[in-house]
């Protein structure tokens, strides 16, 4: 497959020019990336790697951390995990109160923000230092020491991060969080500050196309049922209301976040980070969007 073709193609074809949407601004730092970015990169199992425009630049991670903290999280408490969270899509925005009422605190599923915060709930409750730890575990499975928190993004969530702070006391009311509210809320807005390029996004994503080894040196980080999980999850709820479309679209279990980046995978194959940080209306990026459609129809390859 002539991937480096594939992807000049698609950064010919499109441009920040062609989509209407909007930066997120409810975290005022996010409000101030530049509008015009795009990059693309694809990392094969064999260590190939292809790539256009600002795909070595970081940007804000965001929601793609929660795909690391699930991961973690199962590796600690297994099976056991989906007492606390569900599995199943929400058909809601990524930071919605509603179902919790009638589902008595059990979030629908692992990727939206309340489902995400009961984890986060886990690793604070069960690591000494959950944020270096999260650190070295993105760090191994990237391969890549040069990976750290944007403080300056962190705090910019805190300081309007009233619906995160919301959805944490009402699962706590509703007997779901064994934590304080206060540390489980610095640990998210901390691993949703993790800045990341595409290069590196799309290298750690390769335990989930490689049954849970690590690319750089083969090493067994996850159990290959942790992953086929993991990545189930992401085909049916990594896109929040807009999964089903994403499916339809693109093909591919995946993951994105509102710094405008969004992570796919290939089972067996390769995995594929794209970052443009104009989004639609769900939160999600409208040129990645695109451009991951793009790439699964020229490669005439997606996981249906
Ligand atoms: N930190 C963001 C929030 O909680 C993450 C949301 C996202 O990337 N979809 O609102």
């Amino acid at each position: 497959m002539d991937y480096q073709n594939i992807l000049d193609s698609i950064h010919d074809e499109m441009s920040y020019r062609d989509v209407k949407g909007k930066v997120a601004s409810y975290i005022p730092e996010l409000a101030k990336v530049d509008r015009k970015k795009f990059g693309m990169h694809v990392y094969c199992g064999d260590q190939q790697h292809f790539h256009f425009g600002d795909s070595k630049e970081k940007f804000s991670i965001q929601s793609i951390s929660k795909v690391f903290t699930l991961a973690m999280g199962m590796r600690l408490m297994g099976e056991d995990l989906w007492d606390r969270v569900d599995v199943e899509p929400s058909g809601d925005p990524f930071n919605s109160l509603t179902q919790l009422e009638y589902e008595s605190g059990i979030p629908r599923n692992p990727f939206i923000n309340a489902g995400a915060l009961v984890i986060s709930d886990i690793l604070v409750d069960q690591l000494k230092d959950p944020k270096q730890e999260l650190l070295d575990f993105v760090r191994e499975i990237t391969g890549d020491d040069d990976i750290h928190y944007d403080e300056t993004v962190a705090a910019s969530e805190k300081s309007t991060g009233y619906r995160n702070i919301a959805l944490v006391n009402y699962i706590k009311a509703l007997g779901n969080i064994k934590c304080d509210v206060e540390p489980i809320v610095d640990f998210y807005f901390y691993q949703c500050s993790l800045a990341m390029s595409c290069e590196q996004l799309s290298k750690a994503f390769m335990i989930f196309a490689n049954r849970g080894r690590i690319l750089e040196n083969d090493k067994k980080i996850l159990k290959p049922k942790t992953v086929k999980r993991i990545n189930a999850l992401m085909q049916t709820c990594g896109f929040y209301d807009e999964a089903g479309e994403f499916s339809f679209q693109v093909g591919l279990p995946g993951k994105s976040g509102v710094g405008g980046g969004i992570v796919a995978i290939h089972p067996e194959n390769y995995s594929v980070a794209v970052w443009s940080p104009i989004l639609n209306d769900n939160g999600n990026s409208e040129l990645g969007m695109k451009a991951l459609e793009r790439f699964t129809t020229l490669t005439g390859v997606s996981v249906f």
